[in-house]
């Protein structure tokens, strides 16, 4: 039986899985942020891609699991862990001043970010804004458009 609700609820839970990710001008940036919110991001699990999550690792001493870098797709890593459900949110100071090599991937994160309803920080002031929520230390209810529903619909609409 498929669920007809047009949107399905997935919970983030207390602790966030959360992505660290920043492009090279970006990086100094964002590791100051996270050791200046150290005491709250120490309760979460946190990954990242290669570089960034080493640097965040030597500079805080804070465990972050490293995907590849993001040219070699780290970003891609992060995007199917967020469809697969295991990372449910974004801190990504990404370089609004500079094409990178991986540009179509970092498009694509952002867009499955906003597909699976993930609160993503692209820059200081929303992260700070998003660290300081009430509900960094609640359960939050994402909603995610029911694909089922559609392909249901799409399987009908073949079959005639
Ligand atoms: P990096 O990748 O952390 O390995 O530098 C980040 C990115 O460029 O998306």
């Amino acid at each position: 039986m498929i669920i007809q609700d047009d949107y399905i609820k997935f919970s983030i839970g207390k602790q966030k899985h959360i992505a660290l990710i920043a492009h090279d001008t970006k990086k100094h940036e964002l590791v100051e942020w996270v050791e200046k919110n150290k005491d709250i991001l120490k309760s979460h699990f946190l990954c990242g891609t290669g570089t960034t999550a080493r640097l965040i690792v030597d500079k805080t001493g804070l465990p972050v699991k490293a995907y590849n870098s993001g040219p070699l797709g780290g970003d891609q890593q992060i995007g199917c862990r967020i469809v697969e459900g295991n990372i449910d949110f974004v801190v990504f100071f990404w370089d609004p001043l500079a094409s990178q090599p991986h540009d179509p991937d970092v498009k694509a994160l952002l867009r499955i970010c906003a597909v699976y309803d993930i609160p993503v920080a692209n820059n200081r002031a929303t992260a700070d804004f998003l660290i300081t929520s009430k509900f960094m230390n609640e359960v939050y209810e994402r909603s995610v458009l029911n694909y089922n529903k559609i392909i249901q619909g799409r399987l009908e609409e073949f079959k005639k």
